[in-house]
């Protein structure tokens, strides 16, 4: 039976907004990110992380260190109770840096690439899933997959609303506060349309 998931960004919606995480130091999980992602758990949601890391295209940092950033990700929310049932990332960017990283690939949100792998290697029901983000291109990434969208005013949230909303070709489907707030509504709604 497919499954319905939870899509999530990393940078600005799991944890801070800081920039390129070029070292697990920089890297702090959000205090609502494992009771989010715990009630994902509780509830039968797939959690599924997908991420943009040009930064490796760039040469900032190795595809190492997003795999070490992601061990502390997974350990700081299993520490919490809370289980991730997989992470995607996209390390490419189409214009800078060096093959194989400078590529116009699939994965590269808010193309629809990561989302589709995860349908191939976990089984999902895109119609009753949804994407949460921080940024617009996490509104048109959910638009290109097909599943729904919940824009967060974390990380770049608030910004974004105030001062690019005008132009948004799309509205997302709900508005929450953060991560927890989108969790929360997001399985309520559900539940309501089983109903
Ligand atoms: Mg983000
Ligand atoms: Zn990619």
């Amino acid at each position: 039976m497919k499954q319905r998931a939870v899509f999530i960004d990393r940078d600005g919606t799991i944890s801070e907004e800081v920039g390129y995480i070029n070292h697990p130091s920089r890297f702090h999980v959000f205090p609502y990110s494992a009771p989010a992602i715990k009630l994902l758990n509780e509830s039968g949601w797939l959690a599924i992380v997908v991420t943009n890391q040009a930064g490796v295209a760039r040469g900032y940092f190795s595809e190492e260190m997003i795999k070490r950033v992601h061990e502390q990700l997974k350990q700081d929310l299993e520490n919490n109770g809370a289980r991730l049932d997989a992470i995607y990332y996209c390390a490419h960017h189409p214009s800078v840096g060096e093959p194989p990283y400078r590529l116009d690939c699939d994965c590269r949100k808010p193309k629809p690439g990561l989302i589709r792998q995860a349908v191939e290697e976990l089984g999902i029901d895109l119609e009753k899933s949804w994407m949460v983000g921080d940024r617009y291109s996490d509104v048109e990434l959910a638009r290109n997959a097909g599943v729904h969208s919940a824009f967060v005013m974390s990380g770049y949230g608030p910004g974004e609303w105030e001062h690019q909303r005008g132009s948004w070709k799309y509205q997302p489907d709900l508005i929450a506060k953060n991560l927890l707030e989108a969790v929360a509504a997001i399985i309520s709604e559900q539940a309501e349309t089983k109903a």
